[in-house]
């Protein structure tokens, strides 16, 4: 997303981390004051309702490219507002370019890490938020035929989205 602080900054960091569009920190974001729900929707975003009144649009991104935002020209009011902790930090100096590149990539290795555990447990939708797949993959049946391994694996990945949402709690989310 686009931050409108340092520039630079944001073009050296978030083309290298992309977790505030692929569905690894939210599910969804709401639309707000200034958006224009059928526009937005007409250049790809995928609209989700919550409650009555409230728009969002789901994550994965349908217009992160991966690197870049495909309609960045256009993106939605919280996208051209937000700031995640680490550019924060960042643009307040208290942390160099160098150790936020860092931190992105071993954020983007744990996420591996759970996409791996997610897909040997059978849940391969790539479409969905990386928490909704999760609950996804603990709330499906055993495997019976395999039910130490299956148990196994959930361990694992229990233990490995726990460590991966305290790195997004501290490093971006803050
Ligand atoms: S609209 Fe662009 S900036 Fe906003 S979440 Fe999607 S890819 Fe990211
Ligand atoms: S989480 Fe932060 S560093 Fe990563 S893409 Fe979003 S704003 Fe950029």
């Amino acid at each position: 997303m686009d931050k409108g602080v340092s520039k630079k900054t944001v073009d050296e960091l978030c083309p290298q981390c992309g977790l505030c569009c692929n569905g690894v920190l939210f599910s969804d974001v709401e639309l707000r004051a200034g958006d224009d729900p059928a526009r937005l929707a007409a250049l790809g975003l995928i609209l989700v309702k919550k409650g009555s009144r409230t728009q969002a649009f789901a994550q994965p991104c349908a217009c992160f490219n991966g690197k870049l935002c495909g309609i960045y020209g256009d993106r939605p009011q919280r996208c051209r507002t937000f700031e995640c902790g680490l550019l924060k930090r960042v643009h307040a100096g208290e942390l160099a370019a160098d150790a936020a590149l860092k931190t992105i990539a071993q954020t983007r290795r744990q996420a591996e890490t759970v996409r791996g555990l997610l897909r040997q447990l059978g849940q391969t939708d790539e479409r969905w938020a990386m928490t909704q797949r999760y609950a996804s993959a603990m709330s499906a049946p055993m495997d019976l035929a395999d039910s130490e391994g299956d148990s196994e694996r959930r361990g694992e990945l229990m233990l490995a989205v726990d460590g991966l949402m305290k790195r997004l709690q501290r490093n971006f989310l803050r």
